[in-house]
């Protein structure tokens, strides 16, 4: 059966016809020699949005971690980050075979740990340990259910990176999310941290491509590695334009996402076998658990043999991902799906 409703990810998103349009229609150069006018633009959007010097388009959100983990660590310093964090599981252990780099992974509900953690497992200056150097906080929390970091807790833990001489870097592949579900401006949550980017290709809806900003000094030293990396590219104007259209069209919509997560959110809940709190639902993600007889993968298989698709995240987790791509209609469909798969 055909895929009616794809909760599987907010990625699977594609180009709405307005988007092909502006992107077709793209001034482009060679980015590399700085003479793409669309890659500039976007670059200057997205240093503008979090309040930074200078920001850099590349391939992927992945290239935008890796690149910050190799201008903030050397080889054998240590990266701290909630356990969940997005390089620690999804980037095919890029941090040790790009950047050399040793992670602490930190505990703290719903993706996020605190200050006071955060401080505890800081290194002393002791020659046998990793020397810790750099602060991670993922907002909003992929594994930690799309929760939003508090801004008073993004400050806290910032606060404690620099009293400990610690630089710090905010992925914020759903920072947009965050932003509008809070009102809270991209910059204010952007200008604790030292490097800070934001994906075009989540809910915003481009096909390709994300932008990282920082210091000048940090953006030079990222181009070089993008440059060593391949991830320089030449009339990359043709997809940045994709990144600015969304920039325009696609941030205040959102808002429907964060609806529409919540309104299945209650739905499901209500059914039985299914554990969740809608009230744990801030942004685009659903995650639930299932108490009954059916396991995770089960239900993901019936589910999608009736049209409707979502991810099976272990053997009793599953989440589902609002985006551009899902109507309220498509919520009706699958609540009323869910209902048949999950009657007990
Ligand atoms: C998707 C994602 C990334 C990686 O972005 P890509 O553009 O897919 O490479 C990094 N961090 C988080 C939290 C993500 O959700």
């Amino acid at each position: 059966m055909a895929i009616e409703v794809d909760l599987s990810s907010d990625t699977v998103t594609k180009p709405t016809p307005e988007m092909r349009r502006f992107m077709c229609e793209a001034e482009v150069g060679d980015e590399q020699k700085h003479e793409d006018p669309t890659v500039n633009l976007l670059q200057e959007m997205v240093a503008e949005l979090l309040g930074k010097e200078a920001a850099l388009f590349l391939p992927s959100g992945t290239m935008c971690n890796e690149i910050a983990l190799r201008v903030h660590c050397r080889h054998g310093e240590e990266m701290l980050a909630h356990r969940s964090a997005h390089p620690i599981h999804f980037e095919a252990g890029g941090p040790a075979a790009l950047a050399g780099v040793n992670v602490q992974s930190l505990d703290g509900p719903r993706g996020q740990y605190d200050a006071a953690t955060l401080d505890a497992a800081i290194r002393p200056d002791n020659r046998y340990m990793p020397r810790s150097r750099l602060v991670w906080v993922e907002q909003t929390s992929n594994l930690g259910g799309g929760s939003i970091w508090p801004l008073e807790k993004i400050r806290e833990v910032t606060d404690v990176a620099r009293r400990r001489g610690l630089v710090s870097h905010m992925d914020g592949a759903r920072l947009m999310n965050a932003v509008v579900a809070t009102g809270v401006s991209a910059r204010e949550w952007a200008a604790p941290f030292d490097s800070a980017w934001i994906d075009f290709t989540k809910g915003l809806g481009a096909p390709v491509g994300a932008a990282m900003a920082g210091s000048r000094d940090f953006i030079a030293e990222a181009w070089r590695l993008k440059q060593q990396m391949g991830g320089a590219m030449r009339q990359a104007g043709i997809i940045a334009a994709g990144g600015i259209y969304a920039l325009h069209h696609h941030v205040k919509r959102l808002a429907e996402d964060h609806g529409n997560a919540r309104r299945l959110a209650e739905g499901l809940a209500r059914l039985p076998g299914i554990t969740l709190d809608p009230a744990t639902v801030e942004t685009n993600l659903v995650f639930f658990d299932l108490t009954g007889a059916i396991d995770a993968p089960t239900a993901v298989e019936r589910l999608l043999a009736r049209g409707i698709r979502m991810g099976a995240l272990g053997p009793r987790t599953i989440r589902a991902v609002t985006h551009l791509d899902v109507t309220p209609a498509g919520i009706d469909k699958t609540l009323a799906v869910a209902r048949e798969v999950f009657r007990g």
